[in-house]
């Protein structure tokens, strides 16, 4: 049995894009993300955080403070009925830093390290999954994972969809997580009524 997933971009998505959440003050979910993740969890969709943080590697907060700072978004999420199946997250960089922050590394999106391991670990298929984030880097990591990409307005959604450079365009470009989330509910609702 593999189970299908919806991947979760972290800060422009779930919470304010802020620059660097290098204190924990500075993450707030953003509106009907709540409300968002518990329809993925209620329609039986694992939700899966993955996010570079090279914030670590930069040296502008240590590594414990995004330990911190996911515990914080699971209570958040809990107080609204939501819940995480996963979270993922990269702390490396290329070239800034001392390592072993500072390394080629094979999680930092667009690779692919984190989705490979959160497959394994929770039996997930990718060519049934959606990735949700809002910056072109996520659409293109979703294509190279297989999985269906939707960019978000929200945080840098913007900006990226007027100047980013599209490689690969998203399937779909909505308001916010709420609105991705409706749209993949219905996208299945449709799918299974056309095989009944
Ligand atoms: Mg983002
Ligand atoms: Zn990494």
């Amino acid at each position: 049995m593999t189970y299908r997933a919806v991947f979760l971009d972290r800060d422009g998505t779930i919470n304010e894009e802020v620059g660097y959440v290098n204190h924990i003050e500075r993450f707030n979910l953003l509106p009907r993300v709540g409300q968002a993740i518990r329809l993925l969890n209620q329609h039986g969709w694992k939700t899966v955080v993955i996010t570079n943080q090279s914030g670590v590697a930069r040296g502008y907060f240590p590594e414990s403070l995004i330990h911190q700072v996911h515990q914080k978004m699971q209570d958040l999420l809990e107080g609204e009925g939501a819940y995480l199946d996963g979270i993922y997250y990269c702390p490396h960089h290329p070239d800034i830093g001392v390592p072993p922050y500072r390394q080629t590394c094979r999680c930092r999106k667009p690779a692919t390290g984190l989705i490979e391991e959160a497959v394994k670990e929770l039996d997930l298929d990718c060519s049934q999954s959606y990735m949700v984030g809002d910056r072109g880097v996520d659409i293109e990591f979703a294509r190279q994972v297989g999985a269906k990409a939707i960019l978000v307005l929200t945080g840098y959604g913007k900006g990226e969809w007027e100047y980013y450079k599209w490689k690969v365009r998203p399937d779909y470009v909505v308001e916010d997580l709420f609105e991705a989330v409706l749209w993949i509910v219905q996208q299945e609702e449709f799918i299974s009524v056309g095989e009944k």
